[in-house]
């Protein structure tokens, strides 16, 4: 069961269907792809690189991506896509940890090496590959008349081999490796089209997130549905080249954090953008990865239209946990509307997801507990760690350290990672509940709320906050606004109003940059 037989399979029945844009442009037909890709195959083999073996990637999004991906699981390898946003340093530590044998890299993210020839150089690999210096190299597969001739078959792998080496985001210490498998992300995508939307082969994904984590992950549906796979050339988020795209293709998917949702909805605002217009140039907006606030995903359907569904996941269950459906989110008419759309919705099909106790019996519904997940869709373990996967894995349940309660009617709003609660004065508060009021607020644009050290109280809440250009401070009126909306005991004690908040390289705010703010700013007073 190996993934490359996904694209082998679609090259066969439809191998002149379009696979692979470059911007607008057809860059492969679903045979060239697969050409390419046993091509690749044929050389990682040569190299002596074994089925088992890791390659590295360390680009912005690009068409190598497809290739390289494809080509490493056709030779039976696994790719550890790493966060184009990574300082190389960073990036070595992974490479490392991974023992990756080769890296494939873009000049842009990898920087100029000391002596000015070239990119920097990773140590440890066997082979470092510029994927632009190298495009040639990379296009020397033979001409399609000898292809006719079938390429050698993906090498068999088991459905519990390694795919792919995720490592987690950083928002805490050190990333850890988690080892997904053919098996997940084959779990993954068929759920994909049973809980976040039917794909057909004309339908296209264009990969405006970073392909090392999520948006990367959801071209396997895309490659089950024989689908077309567009990458900006902007090799990133850019929402005017986005619309564009979406204007000459055809109606694009894509999967998207909150902050860039809202980046797509103000371009949308502001080019006047009708539903319909934007029916023609998005089909689903895909939005995950970390909270979106109800105001925001309220606005952003009454500017677009109903084409957004939520999903929660994590590294460790890959784009699969729970579900906020598309009809979910638009049914305006259901009494719990309010409360559905500020949830992460219910378990999605290939997986069992409840809350737990720390005993990790069930709690009952409107009870704050750990949201656990179990399916075929949980990672194997972390890589070379386990002690953190017994940690993580227990009884086959995936304990996901995020904070949340079930409803009656099963769905699941989240409060908070667990590390991220603050608890003042002995009373739990969810950072969560406190920023969704603060956002509502007048001339509030962003908002982190953490604790603060507190000789009194343990921890004191305090709000980090952006405001909109040209709106001043007020810190009483923000005071008035939480205390007309939650209780006393978790309105913030302080503000502190910036310029932007601190975001990892997939957009998350990292809250413990600001909690370290915060000591080192006691400790200096
Ligand atoms: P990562 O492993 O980097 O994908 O991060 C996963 C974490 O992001 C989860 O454990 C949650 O804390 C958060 N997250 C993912 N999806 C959502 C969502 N739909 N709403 C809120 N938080 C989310």
């Amino acid at each position: 069961m190996n993934l490359a037989h996904l694209l082998e399979q679609r090259a066969r029945a439809a191998p002149e269907s379009p696979a692979i844009f470059r911007g607008g442009r057809l860059h492969s037909t679903h045979a060239q792809w697969a050409h390419s890709a046993a091509h690749l195959a044929g050389h990682f083999t040569a190299a002596g690189l074994k089925p088992g073996d890791r390659i590295a990637l360390f680009m912005r999004n690009h068409v190598r991506y497809l290739e390289v991906m494809l080509g490493a699981w056709w030779a039976g390898l696994a790719v550890v896509p790493i966060n184009a946003k990574l300082h190389p340093h960073e990036a070595q530590w992974i490479i490392d940890h991974a023992q990756a044998r080769w890296a494939f890299v873009s000049a842009d993210v990898m920087g100029q090496g000391d002596d000015n020839t070239g990119p920097a150089r990773f140590s440890g690999v066997d082979q470092q590959i510029d994927i632009d210096a190298h495009e040639a190299w990379f296009l020397r597969a033979p001409p399609p008349a000898v292809l006719g001739a079938a390429p050698s078959p993906p090498v068999e792998r088991q459905a519990d081999d390694l795919a792919w080496l995720f490592y987690t985001s950083g928002t805490t210490g050190r990333p850890k490796g988690v080892m997904i498998t053919h098996r997940n992300l084959r779990t993954m995508g068929m759920g994909y089209f049973v809980d976040v939307d039917p794909i057909g082969s004309t339908d296209h994904i264009a990969y405006a997130a970073p392909m090392s984590h999520g948006a990367g992950i959801y071209a396997v549906p895309h490659l089950m549905a024989g689908a077309r796979h567009v990458v900006p050339d902007s090799g990133g988020f850019d929402a005017a080249e986005l619309f564009d795209l979406g204007h000459r293709l055809g109606p694009l998917s894509l999967f998207a954090a909150p902050t860039i949702v809202n980046r797509i909805v103000a371009e949308a605002t502001a080019r006047g953008a009708t539903h319909e217009e934007c029916a023609r140039t998005f089909k689903t907006i895909v939005y995950g990865g970390a909270p979106m606030y109800a105001a925001d995903i309220q606005r952003a359907m009454a500017v677009m239209g109903p084409r957004f569904v939520q999903i929660y996941g994590q590294g460790e269950t890959p784009m699969t946990g729970t579900v906020l459906g598309r009809h979910h989110l638009a049914d305006a008419t259901h009494p719990r509307h309010a409360q559905r759309i500020a949830s992460i919705g219910v378990a999605q099909t290939p997986v069992r997801v409840r809350v737990a106790n720390e005993q990790g019996h069930d709690l009952p519904t409107g009870e704050i507990g750990e949201v656990l997940v179990q399916g075929d869709s949980v990672m194997a373990g972390y890589w070379r760690n386990p002690e953190a996967t017994a940690a993580a894995v227990r009884d086959g349940w995936l304990w996901t350290g995020d904070m949340g309660s079930l409803d009656d009617d099963g769905f699941i709003t989240l409060k908070d990672r667990s590390k991220d609660l603050i608890i003042s004065g002995g009373s739990n508060i969810y950072p969560r509940e406190v920023e969704e009021v603060l956002l509502q607020a007048p001339g509030v644009a962003e908002v982190a709320v953490v604790g603060e050290p507190h000789p009194e109280w343990g921890e004191a809440v305090v709000a980090f906050v952006v405001l909109q250009t040209a709106h001043p401070p007020d810190p009483p009126a923000l005071d008035a606004w939480c205390l007309s909306r939650i209780a006393r005991f978790k309105r913030p004690k302080r503000y502190e109003f910036v310029l932007e908040l601190p975001k990892n390289g997939y957009g998350k705010v990292l809250k413990r940059e600001l909690r370290e703010r915060l000591r080192s700013a006691a400790d200096s007073s």
